[in-house]
């Protein structure tokens, strides 16, 4: 296995930036705001917590965690939460725990697929709907399913992720709704990953736990709400019964061999977020509709170059298809896959973006992952500014990315 097709893409990006090349970065899924006041007060307060703390975190946490989803509609007892250094590391002890294959939405997160082949499960690749991205076609899951334990597979979960990294597209409650019946019907358990909840443009979440409450897990955390990617800190929330008590279980177990326990001081700052003052809901609030200001406008740019793309719903993603192009693109410039295209895109033109099949698309689609987070500003100074606008899209950097996007899609297919 290689390293993460993100997190290598921005090592890249960084050599190209290193050697005074400029780059566009819309390749790596980082979050553009800059860490809050009284989170840096939190994290600095807590710094002479050195010792390790329980596997599952804090009480301070959970409880902290428990109240969070309380007021989102899901009840949570403290007892089922469990906090990770980053819910990626608790995917994949969620995944483990759930001991099978596996049914992924296709196109979906990079990791997911990774993580299973680590565990020596076989990940079962479902399309989306059409402007649903993160869940699975309904019939084409129970199809799915039937068809693999039909030749002897343990297929035992599904991974939902509501609202979506890569689309930036959400499901209807009704999807949700109906893949949730769908996963009772043939017993899978679910596994809702909802990082990117609280960065919903206009409503109409819903949860798989509000119609599936007995089987579904639910991790988030504040790596994209409060861009605190690198402080590594998640929450799992586990359901209520003898399912949810096996993998809780199953989880700690995993959770003490390998981490011990999350980071004592990120604990407490994370308790504190998560207790969602008015200061840090204000800070989550702007940033969102920064997000759907810049992810809008990239949207468009795209649109006026041919591409197709869904609208986006939430956080800060785009996933464009060049498929319109195809020809054009094989006969100017010899490409033929999403990968030649995003290369082009690079080399040419200064801008990063991943192919499709990073996300487990065939190596043929000619689909883009375009994430605008970093499109805030380049610093903290840029990314507090960006904030605080009027209309960011007139600060002369988002401005200038946006020319340079236009020109850049302009030179690939104009
Ligand atoms: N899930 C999705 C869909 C993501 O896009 C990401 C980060 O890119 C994660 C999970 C991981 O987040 P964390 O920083 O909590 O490990």
């Amino acid at each position: 296995m290689r390293v993460s097709a993100t997190l290598a893409v921005d090592e890249l990006v960084r050599r190209r930036q290193a050697e005074g090349r400029p780059v566009l970065p819309l390749a790596f899924g980082q979050a553009g705001v800059p860490v809050h006041a009284s989170l840096r007060r939190a994290l600095a307060e807590a710094a002479g917590r050195g010792e390790y703390g329980s596997v599952a975190g804090t009480a301070e946490l959970r409880e902290a965690a428990a109240g969070y989803w309380h007021r989102r509609g899901l009840p949570t007892d403290p007892g089922r939460v469990v906090a990770g250094p980053g819910s990626k590391a608790l995917l994949y002890a969620v995944l483990r725990a759930a001991g099978g294959d596996v049914v992924l939405p296709r196109p979906s997160w990079v990791s997911y697929a990774a993580q299973a082949a680590l565990l020596g499960v076989r990940h079962h690749p479902v399309p989306t709907p059409p402007g649903e991205g993160g869940v699975p076609d309904p019939e084409r899951l129970a199809d799915t399913v039937r068809r693999a334990r039909a030749e002897g597979r343990d297929v035992r979960a599904v991974v939902l992720t509501v609202p979506d990294n890569p689309t930036g597209t959400l499901a209807t409650a009704g999807t949700v709704r109906t893949v949730c019946e769908v996963a009772r019907r043939l017993d899978l358990m679910i596994i809702s990953d909802e990082i990117y909840r609280d960065l919903v443009y206009h409503g109409g979440f819903a949860s798989p736990a509000e119609f599936a409450p007995e089987r579904v897990v639910v991790t988030s955390g504040l790596s994209k709400s409060l861009a605190l990617g690198g402080w590594r800190i998640g929450v799992a929330r586990f359901p209520e019964g003898a399912t949810g008590d096996r993998l809780r279980e199953r989880v700690l177990s995993a959770a003490s061999e390998i981490w011990s326990s999350p980071a004592q001081p990120v604990q407490f700052a994370a308790a504190l977020a998560l207790a969602e003052p008015a200061d840090l809901a204000e800070h989550i609030a702007r940033g969102r509709a920064l997000y759907r200001r810049i992810t809008t406008a990239v949207a468009e740019g795209f649109i006026d170059a041919g591409a197709t793309v869904a609208a986006p719903r939430a956080a800060f993603y785009l996933y464009p298809d060049f498929g319109a192009h195809r020809e054009r693109l094989a006969a100017v410039h010899s490409v033929h896959t999403g990968a030649e295209l995003a290369e082009l895109l690079l080399e040419r033109c200064g801008v990063a973006v991943l192919p499709g099949s990073a996300f487990g698309e065939p190596a043929h689609a000619l689909t883009l992952r375009v994430c605008t987070g970093l499109l805030t500003g380049a610093d903290d100074e840029q990314r507090q500014r960006a904030l605080d606008a009027t209309d960011a899209l007139e600060l002369p950097w988002i401005a200038g990315a946006l020319d340079q996007l236009g020109a850049a899609l302009s030179t690939v297919v104009g």
